[in-house]
């Protein structure tokens, strides 16, 4: 018995060195892990809608799709995010974001000061970005094919599954081969009247898979008649021997996750654009930078049983408040507040809401609660209470 606790303590004691051993190796990071280091215009900061901490949100909501795709097309490498931002002090929009890519890339260009950054972090890809662009706010992205920088519009860390996409271009993948201009192809996958589209390619939803020569099971949501949320697996194809990215990527994100750590040194440019390193939990909004969501008011006329509530939104949506509801709460406080209405909120833009609340009785010292939620399963937040005269 002594000898097998000796035995054990021995073998506890071999393992925590060997882990010290293995920590020693992968310095600050897993092995496995690609670091993007997010950089933003302070023209985007104002533009955003609550400053840093949306961006930082933007941000850390693009890193969750990646790594979803990342996972779903078995790349065997993880996307981090650097927890700090970089903002380049640059008050005006960007005009052309393919003239911005070629300018970030260059070590010793207006971005030396980011590359500097970059560097002290050992971040491997570098992500700017921007407000503005070719055609005013066109929400897009640009990545160099098989590198490590890209450039991202602040609008589009949604849905479309935009910035995996770009990443994809970074580790190699591409449009599907018949995709010329970055247009719609004819690789698109039909469902209930409805296209889809891998994320390495252009047009349609995205199913979160990158192109492979490979057939999966994929479970689509739809509405049905009664606009009732349903499911349904079908077979999909992501791609075929001419329109393969994975195997590819896999090659090159095990580059990628080694460039970090072996930059060389860069040289200061005086002429570049200033930058600092934010830390967006206590950032303070810049001045004169929009809210990202914001009810300005929240009445109720008891005479025409009218609620009406306004809220100021910037044009990102995909963490602010999309449903609201209003809650009677009984002046006594005995019974538990009760829903009297819910709707959807206009996505990223400013607008007035109104209704009836007649089939409720609401008396004099009762109070309505308007309460907000981001998504479907977040719990809506209080944002204005009035009491019913
Ligand atoms: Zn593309």
């Amino acid at each position: 018995m002594k000898k097998n606790f000796i035995f054990i303590a021995f073998l506890i004691f071999f393992l925590v060195i060997w882990q010290n051993a293995t920590f020693a190796q992968s310095k600050n990071k897993q092995t496995n892990e690609i670091t993007i280091l997010f950089a933003y215009t302070k023209k985007t900061a104002l533009e955003i809608g609550g400053g840093a901490k949306t961006i930082q949100e933007q941000a850390d909501y693009g890193i969750k799709q990646l790594n979803e795709c990342l996972t779903n097309s078995k790349i065997g490498y993880t996307a981090v995010a650097i927890p700090e931002l970089v903002e380049v002090d640059l008050s005006e929009n960007i005009k052309d974001e393919h003239a911005e890519l070629a300018e970030l890339r260059k070590v010793n260009g207006k971005y030396n000061r980011v590359h500097q950054i970059r560097r002290e972090k050992q971040a491997d890809i570098v992500c700017l970005i921007f407000a503005g662009g070719k055609q005013k706010d066109e929400m897009m992205g640009i990545a160099d094919l098989n590198g490590d920088m890209m450039v991202c519009h602040f609008g589009i860390f949604d849905g479309t599954y935009i910035f995996p996409h770009e990443f994809g271009h970074n580790l190699g993948a591409e449009h599907h081969p018949n995709d010329k201009n970055g247009g719609d192809n004819d690789y698109l996958i039909k469902f209930r009247g409805e296209l889809y589209r891998t994320v390495s390619n252009n047009g349609g939803v995205a199913i979160p898979y990158y192109a492979e020569d490979r057939t999966i099971e994929y479970e689509f949501k739809y509405q049905d008649k009664n606009a009732n949320w349903k499911k349904e697996k079908k077979m999909v194809k992501l791609g075929d021997k001419n329109y393969n990215s994975v195997p590819g990527m896999r090659i090159q994100a095990k580059k990628t996750a080694q460039l970090g750590e072996n930059l060389p040194p860069v040289k200061k440019n005086p002429n570049a654009y200033t930058a600092r390193l934010v830390n967006a939990s206590n950032e303070p909004m810049p001045e004169g930078a929009k809210d990202a969501f914001k009810v300005v008011d929240f009445t109720y006329n008891p005479k025409t049983k009218m609620y009406t509530f306004t809220y100021n939104a910037s044009l990102v949506y995909a963490n602010i408040p999309r449903d609201y509801q209003i809650y009677l709460v009984d002046k006594s406080g005995k019974t538990k507040p009760q829903i009297v209405a819910d709707g959807g909120i206009n996505q990223g833009f400013p607008d007035v809401l109104k209704g009836k609340l007649e089939s409720f009785p609401i008396k004099s010292g009762d109070k309505l609660q308007l309460r907000c939620c981001g998504s479907d399963n977040e719990k809506a937040k209080v944002v204005s209470e009035i009491t019913v005269k």
